[in-house]
C-alpha cells in the first residue's frame, strides 16, 4: 500500500475473522483502522488486542451506522478505505426458510453493506477504496444457502452499479469472494459439532486446492485492492476460493 500512514481505514466486523485479520493487515502497513462489530466486549477485546480504535455499531440498523458514520467524522474528518466485511451465515433448506431468517441475513449482509456504503459516503475521500465482503456463493447452487447466496448475490450486482456511479469522485468499488475461510462464522450457525464437522470436510473436499483459507490471505488481497496499486481496478470480482468455483465435480 502506498502511503499508508495517511490513510484512514474502517472495517466492519473487525473484531474477528477475516475482518481481524485485515484491520491487522492494514495497520501493520502503517493504517489509521477502526474497527466494528455488534457486541461490545468483542469490539473492546479485539481492539485491544490490535491496539486500533473499536466502535460498536450493528449494520442492520440504519440508525446505528448514522451513529458510527459521525463518530468516525469527528474523530477522522474523512476516510480512504471502507472494507464492508461484516456479515453471517444461517443456512436453512428452502421449504424451510423463515421471514426472520431471511430478513437477519438479507439486513445483515445486503442492507447493512448497502447503507454502510450510503451513509459513509458524505465522509470517503475522493479516490478512496471500498471492499464489500461478498463469497463464492454468490455464484454456487450449495444446499442451505439459498438467502445467504441472494445477499451475496445482491451484493455483487450493487458492487457493480456503485463502482460505475462512483468513478466520477474516483473512488473504487470492487468485491473479494472467499470460498470456505476457517473463522469462528460456521460455529454460529448452531449446527451441533458433529454436524459442523462433518460440514467442513465435505466443504474442504470439494476444494481442488483441499483447504481451507486462512483469514490472513484474505486480508493480502483485500489490502491489495485497497492500496494506490489496485488504482485501475474497480467494479471487479475477485475469487479467493483455493478454486472451488472452478470444481469440476469429479475430485
Ligand atoms: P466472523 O463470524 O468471524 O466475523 C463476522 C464479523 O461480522 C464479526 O466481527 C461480527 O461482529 C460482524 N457482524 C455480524 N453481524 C453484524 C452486525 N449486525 N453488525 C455489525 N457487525 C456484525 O466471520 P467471517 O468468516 O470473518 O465473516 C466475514 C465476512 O466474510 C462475512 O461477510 C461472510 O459472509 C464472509 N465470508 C466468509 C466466508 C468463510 O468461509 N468464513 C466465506 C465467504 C464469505
Amino acid at each position: 500500500m502506498k502511503n499508508p500512514e495517511n490513510k484512514v481505514a474502517v472495517v466492519t466486523g473487525g473484531n474477528s475473522g477475516i475482518g481481524y485479520a485485515t484491520a491487522q493487515k492494514l495497520k501493520s502497513e502503517g493504517a489509521t483502522v477502526i474497527i466494528t462489530g455488534r457486541s461490545a466486549e468483542k469490539v473492546e477485546q479485539a481492539s485491544k488486542e490490535l491496539a486500533v480504535r473499536g466502535i460498536v455499531a450493528d449494520v442492520s440498523q440504519v440508525s446505528a451506522i448514522e451513529h458510527l458514520v459521525s463518530q468516525v467524522k469527528e474523530l477522522y474528518g474523512q476516510i480512504d478505505i471502507l472494507f464492508v466485511n461484516a456479515g453471517i451465515f444461517a443456512p436453512a433448506p428452502v421449504g424451510q426458510i423463515s421471514e426472520e431468517m431471511f430478513d437477519q441475513q438479507m439486513g445483515i449482509n445486503f442492507k447493512g453493506a448497502v447503507f454502510t456504503i450510503e451513509k459513509f459516503l458524505p465522509i470517503l475521500k475522493d479516490g478512496a477504496s471500498i471492499i464489500n465482503l461478498s463469497s463464492v456463493n454468490a455464484y454456487t447452487g450449495m444446499a442451505n444457502t439459498a438467502i445467504y447466496a441472494a445477499s451475496k448475490a445482491a451484493l455483487n450486482s450493487f458492487t457493480r452499479t456503485a463502482a460505475t456511479e462512483l468513478a466520477p469522485r474516483k473512488i473504487r468499488v470492487n468485491a473479494v469472494n472467499p470460498g470456505p475461510v476457517a473463522t469462528p462464522i460456521f460455529g454460529k450457525t448452531g449446527m451441533p459439532e458433529e454436524q459442523l464437522n462433518g460440514f467442513a470436510q465435505a466443504m474442504q473436499n470439494r476444494v481442488p486446492l483441499k483447504r481451507f483459507g486462512e483469514p490472513t490471505e484474505i486480508a493480502k488481497l483485500v489490502a491489495f485492492l485497497a492500496s494506490d496499486d489496485a488504482a485501475f481496478i474497480t467494479g471487479g470480482e475477485y475469487n479467493i476460493d483455493g478454486g472451488i468455483n472452478i470444481n469440476p465435480g469429479i475430485m
